[in-house]
C-alpha cells in the first residue's frame, strides 16, 4: 500500500492487463475458471456435510510461484483472498497486481523472518504465521513505523508440538513438555494481544507430514477450544490445503489455503 509510511514504491512493475490477451492467456484463464468451479463445489459439499454455511469458509488461493496475471484472473473469478509464503516473491507481485487496479486481500502464510516484517506490513492484510514472541514484537514494531492501520494476525500453532517445523507450542493436545518461552503458545498469544498494532483474529496450522488429516485437525480442534476459553475473540481458524481441506472444514476451519487444486501443480516443491 503506497500510503503506508516508508514503504517502497520502487518495484519494477510489469504490464499485466495492458496488452490484449493471447491464446495462451485465454486458455489459462479458462483453466483457472474450471479449477475455481471444482474447488467451490468441493468446498460447498464439505460445508454441507459439516452442517455449516458455505459462506463461513473463506477460500484463500495460494499463488506462490505463479505470476501476477493469475492473481488478476482469480480476482475476476471472485477469489479475492490471495496467499503467499515468501516476501521476496510476494512484495513485487502485490505491487504488480495493485498497478493493474485489481484489489485483493493479501494473506502472508509462510515462515516469516523478523527482517522481512517491514516489507510484509506494507502489503499484507493478514499474517497467518506469527509463531514466536520475538516475531510478534518485530511485527508490531514494523506496523508502528510503517503502517497506518493495525494488522490482522493469526497465531500459527504446531499440531505435533515440534517447534522446529514452525508453529507455537500449546500445553495441550500432544505429549510434549513445556516449550521454550519464545514459542510457548500462551506467551505468543499474550504478546500479540498486548501489541498496539496487531489484532489477534485466530489461529493457523499446517498438518504435520505423515499424519492422517483427521488426526491432525482433531488435535488442532482441541488446541483451538482451549485457546478460545481465554481468547473468545480468537474466532478464525486457517487450516486445510488442496488435499485435505474438506477434513479441516469438518473440524472448524474458517480459512482454507488452496494452492495446487486452483493453480495446478507447482513446477518446484515449495
Ligand atoms: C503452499 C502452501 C499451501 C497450499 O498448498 P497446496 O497443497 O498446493 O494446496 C497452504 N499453506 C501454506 C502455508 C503453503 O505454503
Amino acid at each position: 500500500m503506497s500510503n503506508n509510511r516508508g514503504c517502497s514504491t520502487g518495484f519494477k512493475v510489469g504490464r499485466v492487463g495492458e496488452e490484449p490477451e493471447d491464446a495462451a492467456g485465454t486458455a489459462r484463464r479458462m483453466e483457472l475458471a474450471g479449477n475455481v468451479r471444482a474447488v467451490r463445489i468441493r468446498l460447498a459439499a464439505a460445508c454441507a456435510k459439516a452442517g455449516r454455511d458455505a459462506d463461513e469458509v473463506t477460500l484463500v488461493a495460494v499463488t506462490k510461484t505463479r505470476p501476477a496475471v493469475d492473481v488478476v484472473h482469480l480476482a475476476a473469478l471472485g477469489v479475492g483472498d490471495i496467499g503467499e509464503n515468501r516476501d521476496q516473491e510476494a512484495a513485487p507481485k502485490a505491487a504488480e497486481v495493485a498497478a493493474t487496479g485489481t484489489r485483493v486481500r493479501w494473506h502472508f502464510v509462510g515462515q516469516l523472518q523478523r527482517n522481512k516484517c517491514r516489507s510484509v506490513v506494507c502489503y499484507a492484510d493478514v499474517v497467518h504465521s506469527v509463531d514466536s514472541a520475538r516475531l510478534a514484537a518485530a511485527l508490531a514494531e514494523a506496523v508502528r513505523r510503517h503502517r497506518e492501520r493495525p494488522l490482522d494476525v493469526l497465531v500459527q500453532v504446531s499440531i505435533d508440538g515440534d517447534p522446529a517445523r514452525g508453529g507455537a507450542v500449546s500445553a495441550v493436545g500432544h505429549g510434549h513438555g513445556p516449550a521454550e518461552e519464545n514459542v510457548a503458545l500462551d506467551r505468543v498469544l499474550a504478546r500479540v494481544t498486548e501489541a498496539d498494532g496487531l489484532t489477534l483474529q485466530g489461529l493457523m496450522a499446517v498438518a504435520p507430514l505423515g499424519w492422517e488429516p483427521a488426526r491432525a485437525y482433531e488435535t488442532l480442534a482441541v488446541i483451538v477450544a482451549d485457546v478460545r476459553r481465554d481468547y473468545p475473540s480468537c474466532t478464525l481458524l486457517s487450516a486445510g490445503m488442496s488435499d485435505d481441506f474438506e477434513t479441516a472444514i469438518g473440524y472448524g476451519a474458517t480459512h482454507v489455503r488452496v494452492g495446487s487444486a486452483l493453480l495446478g501443480n507447482r513446477p518446484t516443491l515449495m
